[in-house]
């Protein structure tokens, strides 16, 4: 199994632990034709996030950064934080410019659209590994998952039903019929093998990704081997598995 490039990576921009320029090192030492530094996104505390003026200082130095690197497409993605039940996420209309792609999942102390948001869909959250969600709770997560997908040009769900609990096969259809990927996470695989075969059920694409803090785990796929063993029509369907390009959704 070789996977190609690493779509979500974090530098000290956010809680990643070093910076741009050597997650892009250990990237290009690893051999991935792609990768991508994909902080957090703005409704997160400042001091763990970006904020726009981080966002901007970020783009300067990914632009400066990849002038070192003529074969490796280096891309400056965020991790978008879905907020609300009505599917808003962190994103204003015009931060969409500033990135290449924007991938999107729930992050608990991502501050929540309205106080409802906060009671509809944090405190299940925060209890979803205790008590499962009742199933009106879970309806209302798939629409929000669903409603984001529509309303933005988001590129890649991440780490699907982290927390968050939704009908994963349902998100998996609203992301393949809106050109979306469906992220294999490998730092959330134990709740991914919950919801593969309904994902694997749809046509949706996969991109397989380390979510990487530190250098050294940028591009280290090995957590994946066994997971692909287990399911073998998943390999086919990830899209970084190939060395073709990865086209992300414009609006
Ligand atoms: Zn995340
Ligand atoms: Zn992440």
């Amino acid at each position: 199994m070789r996977i190609y490039g690493d779509y979500h990576t974090h530098t000290y921009f956010s809680d990643g632990k070093r910076s741009v320029g050597e997650n892009l090192k250990a990237a290009s030492e690893k051999g991935l034709n792609a990768v991508a530094i994909s902080d957090h996104g703005f409704n997160n505390p400042s001091a763990f996030s970006l904020t726009r003026k981080k966002a901007a200082e970020q783009a300067r130095i990914i632009a400066e950064e990849r002038l070192k690197y003529g074969e490796m497409r280096v891309l400056h993605a965020v991790e978008a934080d879905i907020i609300g039940t009505d599917g808003e996420i962190d994103m204003n209309e015009d931060d969409f410019a500033s990135f290449d792609f924007v991938l999107f999942g729930f992050h608990r102390f991502a501050r929540p659209a309205r106080a409802a948001d906060f009671f509809k869909m944090y405190v299940p959250a925060y209890f979803s590994g205790i008590f499962k969600p009742s199933e009106s709770v879970i309806k209302r997560n798939t629409r929000a998952f669903c409603k984001a997908i529509e309303k933005y040009p988001v590129s890649v769900v991440a780490h699907i039903n982290d927390m968050v609990v939704t009908d994963a096969g349902e998100v998996a259809r609203a992301a393949a019929d809106n050109g979306v990927y469906m992220e294999i996470n490998i730092k959330h695989l134990g709740v991914m093998r919950r919801v593969i075969d309904k994902a694997l059920a749809t046509d949706v694409k996969f991109l397989a990704n380390t979510d990487a803090h530190t250098p050294a785990e940028v591009g280290d796929f090995s957590a994946l081997e066994d997971f692909v063993k287990e399911y073998p029509e998943l390999l086919p369907r990830i899209s970084n598995a190939f060395p073709d390009e990865i086209k992300f959704r414009k609006r």
